[in-house]
């Protein structure tokens, strides 16, 4: 996969969040290698969505960590992934992140589902960041809320 480019853009930005980000993509990926492993359909009991809580850990870049990952199925498609990530950082500050990912092979409604989940969280003042991959697209798009900022990148 193409590593998304949120650092782009020729501005400075805090190394801890992008840390943050990068933990989380990479446990995106992580998610995605194992979907197979069991079946979505029983994981979601014949709900839209499953979720799982990923236990708090600890490590020497963050005091904290707590991650929240929802699962969109879908019969059609892969479905989509949003992870929600609340890390203490060593400044004290808490920072949460939501990043979305859809796959290449998403459907048409899991597209526009994964890209409304990061528009309504974009309004959503307790994430600092929200950060979407759209692969059927190759869109990367990253919300910076104290930032005041939007950034977009393509392929
Ligand atoms: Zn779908």
């Amino acid at each position: 996969m193409v590593e998304p480019d949120y650092r782009s853009g020729g501005f400075k930005e805090d190394p801890k969040v992008t840390s943050q980000v990068h933990e989380v993509v990479e446990n995106l990926q992580e998610i995605w290698a194992n979907r197979n492993s069991k079946d979505k359909f029983e994981l979601a009991s014949g709900n839209k969505y499953y979720q799982r809580t990923k236990p708090i850990f600890y490590d020497t870049q963050f005091i904290e960590e707590k991650q929240i990952e929802k699962v969109r199925v879908c019969n059609q498609c892969p479905g989509y992934i949003a992870i929600d990530s609340q890390a203490y950082h060593q400044d004290g500050k808490r920072y949460r992140i939501l990043a979305v990912t859809i796959p290449f092979q998403a459907c048409r409604f899991c597209q526009e589902d994964g890209w409304d989940t990061y528009e309504r969280f974009k309004k959503d003042y307790r994430f600092n960041y929200v950060y979407l991959q759209d692969k059927s697209t190759d869109t990367y798009m990253t919300h910076q809320r104290e930032e005041r900022r939007e950034l977009r990148s393509d392929g």
